[in-house]
């Protein structure tokens, strides 16, 4: 059993403003997978450090499987963590590093061996059994690093980017490993990092954090297509999320030059300013798409060929969202190189056929996925 409650947790390390996290409540059941992503130094790493009781915790209480755990020693947490630096013991084998923690507990060798080669074979690490870390390559070593959480038989596996120092490919063959590993084991699990691809991977939920505090905990799907605040929607997805400011009348949304009708399921009141949503991938090329769907004309800037998918980027006749200054996240317009007020908008399209910058373009939207949001509090409108 290895349930976790979070009660308010906070810490606020001496001398700084700002708490690094900041009342943070959550429940992980026993087994789940739970993500905890954001941007860099949003204090991800010092909540899970909390859980694990290798930080102390200003105020607020963590429960493990019902027991106040909140200033537990670490050894008593029965939770076992993977760090992104492995932290192997260098002059130990494969097989040593596995059975030190099992060794320190005094468990008997047979029983400690046979944990051990279990371990291994599980994670395809019985030929490597005999070499030291220096002798192996990042992803065997991550592996090691995981058999070594895993030979515990703990209650919780805490994960601190345990891929990070993997290149891409290996990164994406080991979540997959993870996931099996996880529909395998089922124990709970909670995994930090700041890439929300892998987070929307991995995730049974994810929990976004910012500043120390968390914005939504859900499902993948949920905070892809229903985002509390502009923060989420904007971390969340890859394109970045298209936003754009726009002025409610006559049942349409007045959008650079544009009217949109106002679709159905948004409550909007006439005559206010929005903040606009527009996912990538609700566009469409109107020449392929219903004839009866909302159009814009764009003149693209930018095509980028994924192969299965194209990037189209154009400019609209409207200022461009700040969303750096509103929520604190990178957007597409923030990595400009050129200084543009425009809005930029992403179309991630079907290939139907060949697009290339100068191209004037009718596209489609699928209003039916428009998020929208209140200028001010950033929050999403019903
Ligand atoms: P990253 O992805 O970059 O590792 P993170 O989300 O894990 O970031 P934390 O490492 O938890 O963030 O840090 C959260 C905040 O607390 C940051 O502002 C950081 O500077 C601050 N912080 C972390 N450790 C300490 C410390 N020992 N003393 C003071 N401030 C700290």
């Amino acid at each position: 059993m290895g349930s976790i409650q979070l009660h308010e947790v906070t810490k606020a390390f001496p001398k700084s403003a700002a708490a690094a996290v900041d009342r943070v409540t959550l429940e992980i059941a026993d087994g789940e997978f739970l993500v905890l992503v954001g941007p860099s130094g949003c204090g991800k790493s010092t909540l899970l450090r909390m859980i694990a009781g290798i930080e102390d915790i200003s105020s607020g209480q963590i429960l493990i499987d019902g027991t106040d755990a909140t200033h537990a020693p670490p050894k008593e947490r029965d939770i076992a963590m993977v760090f992104q630096s492995y932290a192997l013991y260098p002059q130990m084998t494969v097989a040593e590093n596995l059975s030190f923690a099992l060794k320190l507990r005094k468990m008997p060798k047979a029983e400690r061996t046979q944990r051990v080669d279990d371990v291994m074979r599980m994670l395809r690490l019985t030929e490597l059994a005999s070499r030291t870390p220096g002798q192996l390559s990042g992803g065997q070593r991550q592996r090691v690093a995981m058999g070594r959480a895993m030979v515990r038989e703990p209650a919780a596996f805490l994960m601190d980017e345990p891929l990070s120092n993997l290149d891409a490919k290996l990164r994406i063959a080991m979540r997959s490993e993870l996931a099996r590993l996880h529909e395998r084991l089922g124990v709970t699990t909670i995994y930090v990092t700041h890439d929300q691809i892998e987070a929307m991977t991995l995730g049974q939920r994810v929990a976004v954090l910012k500043d120390g505090a968390l914005q939504q905990v859900g499902t993948p799907q949920e905070l892809f297509h229903q985002p509390r605040n502009l923060f989420v929607a904007a971390f969340i997805g890859s394109p970045t999320i298209n936003l754009v400011e726009a002025e409610v009348s006559d049942g349409s949304l007045q959008i650079g030059g544009h009217a949109i009708p106002v679709p159905a399921h948004a409550a909007l009141t006439a005559g206010s300013k929005v903040v606009v949503g527009v996912r990538p991938s609700a566009f469409e090329l109107a020449e392929f798409a219903d004839a009866s769907a909302p159009r814009l004309s764009a003149r693209l800037e930018v095509v980028e060929n994924l192969g299965d998918e194209i990037h189209a980027i154009f400019p609209l006749d409207a200022p461009r969202v700040d969303v750096d200054a509103a929520v604190g996240v990178e957007q597409a317009g923030d990595e400009q190189l050129l200084v543009d007020e425009r809005a930029l908008f992403t179309a991630a399209l079907v290939p139907r056929r060949s697009l290339s910058p100068g191209d004037e373009v009718e596209l489609a939207i699928d209003t039916s996925r428009l998020q929208f949001f209140d200028p001010e509090s950033g929050l999403a409108l019903a």
